[in-house]
């Protein structure tokens, strides 16, 4: 065992680096070590983080051009790339999940700086053409200060989506990111300062939800807010978004499911679904974590799934396996419960506890499962359950799959596997969900595609063009242009 002293990690505010008397340990969730302290910001280091991020943009980042804002965004993406090996490595400490998962994320993150640096330059207002003395145009303008709190399944791609599109635009922030995984979202910043964002454009404070997550919500200074997370913070969020009467996006949970039908290409179909449920461990807010399939192809398709779950390796996220730990021992608790009542209900196919060895005694583990026969009504047909467990639903005909689908409060992603043209418009039309994907599962992660959920996944939108237009907001210029007579 390393003696080597355990490295904290203070609040990034106003460029300095700000320590707070209680820290947060930091485990890795693969062996609960503790691998890091980061600072346990409240009240007043918020408060100093939006002031912060006020002052920035008051005096520097809101009179830069965009071409000036898509260099930084340039350079911060070039240095993400650069640093890919390194981010990855700290990701996969901080949160369990396998290394070359990480290095996607990296990657994605690159993606984000990337797109919204050209974006930006493109980004402009219509004109409308009112009268002919009376030209009239609108100006896309940044909100000011923006408040970002994410959660720990994926932080460094989610710190990049939801802040690039908001740098870009011309606002300044303050991230806070999740307490069980904060580490890459403090080293993004300094990534950021190298690239030339300025001091207090982008703030960081580490802390628990309760204490750093509701004061920044509360801040009566924001003049936006972000929050990617669960439904229950997500309703004080918007809560406390109300009080101060300033727009949010919630990007909320899911319980995505994928429809397959008797045509569908088991070759293409078999590892997405699998990918879809166990990447990260199924803690991923569009896992696609039920199956609804028809009739005439379920015992094959569940065999099939059956046979690729059991050859999947578990293990610690750095020797890189198929499936790395849990995030925590609560969470942990809270997966293997819904496991209890979904060996109760339904039909255990594979898996449904703790994976059995040495390995396995410390870290948060969980066997990747399949439960079969799941219904409506059940609780593991209901909840989003947030770890490797598929739930499969038979169905008869198109009308009882599509309302097989529709029974849910969320609505975040959806799958379709048919090669029936007609059925796929008929479904994508029908579904409501953010994003439908057909005879493929969430597009590679395209930064370029708009995401955001229906009903209780969220509201508003994250990627794509759309995320630049939600953090500007929208001003009409009328010109009189009359001569005096
Ligand atoms: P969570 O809601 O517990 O925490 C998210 C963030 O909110 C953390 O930073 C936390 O510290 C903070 N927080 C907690 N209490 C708070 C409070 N009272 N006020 C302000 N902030 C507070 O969620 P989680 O457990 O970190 O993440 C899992 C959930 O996130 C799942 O439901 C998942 O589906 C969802 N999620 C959604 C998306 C998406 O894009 N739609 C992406 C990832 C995760």
């Amino acid at each position: 065992m390393s003696d080597a002293p355990i490295p904290e990690h203070p609040a990034v505010i106003a460029g300095k680096r700000v320590a707070t008397d209680r820290w947060i340990d930091v485990l890795d969730p693969s062996d609960a070590r503790t691998v890091a302290r980061v600072a346990r910001c409240g009240p007043a280091e918020v408060r100093a983080a939006v002031e912060a991020a006020r002052h920035t943009h008051e005096s520097v980042w809101r009179f830069t051009t965009p071409v000036e804002r898509s260099r930084v965004c340039h350079r911060v993406a070039a240095l993400l790339r650069e640093r890919r090996e390194e981010l990855a490595a700290l990701e996969t400490l901080d949160t369990g999940k396998p290394l070359r998962q990480a290095r996607a994320d990296a990657d994605v993150a690159a993606r984000y700086f990337e797109f919204y640096a050209g974006a930006v330059e493109a980004l402009g207002g219509e004109t409308i053409q009112l009268r002919p003395d009376r030209p009239a145009f609108t100006l896309r303008e940044p909100y000011g200060v923006c408040g970002h709190i994410i959660p720990w399944n994926y932080p460094l791609q989610i710190a990049a989506r939801t802040l690039a599109p908001a740098l870009a635009a011309g606002n300044c922030c303050v991230l806070k990111p999740a307490e069980d995984a904060p580490l890459t979202s403090l080293r993004l910043v300094e990534i950021a300062e190298e690239a030339g964002l300025p001091p207090g454009a982008l703030n960081v404070v580490p802390g628990y939800g309760a204490e750093a997550g509701a004061a920044l919500a509360a801040h009566p200074g924001l003049d936006r807010l972000a929050f990617t997370g669960s439904r229950e913070v997500g309703e004080a969020v918007m809560t406390a978004a109300a009080r101060s009467i300033v727009p949010v996006t919630l990007e909320l949970g899911g319980k995505s499911p994928h429809l397959v039908f008797p045509d569908y290409d088991a070759a293409l179909a078999v590892p997405q679904i699998v990918e879809s449920i166990t990447e990260h461990a199924g803690q991923n807010c569009s896992a696609g974590s039920r199956l609804l399939v028809h009739r005439s192809v379920h015992a094959d398709l569940v065999d099939a799934l059956v046979e690729r779950f059991r050859a999947l390796t578990i293990g610690p996220g750095a020797a890189d396996p198929d499936m790395g730990p849990l995030i925590s021992a609560r969470q942990r608790e809270r997966v293997l419960g819904h496991l209890a009542g979904g060996r109760r209900d339904a039909v255990l196919r594979t898996g449904g506890g703790v994976p059995e060895g040495e390995t396995y005694t410390r870290g948060f583990f969980v066997e990747p499962t399949i439960l079969d026969q799941v219904v409506p009504g059940q609780r593991v047909f209901e909840e989003e359950i947030f770890g490797p467990v598929l739930c499969v639903s038979v169905f008869d005909s198109l009308e009882e799959a599509l309302a097989l689908a529709e029974h849910t409060t969320y609505g975040l992603a959806a799958g379709v596997w048919t090669s029936d043209v007609t059925r796929a418009h008929w479904l994508a039309g029908r579904l409501r969900a953010g994003q439908v994907f057909v005879n493929n599962y969430s597009a590679a992660g395209g930064v370029e595609l708009p995401f955001g959920g229906y009903r209780r996944s969220g509201i508003g939108v994250e990627k794509g063009l759309e995320a630049l237009r939600e953090y500007t907001r929208c001003k009409t210029v009328a010109i009189h242009a009359q001569l005096p007579s």
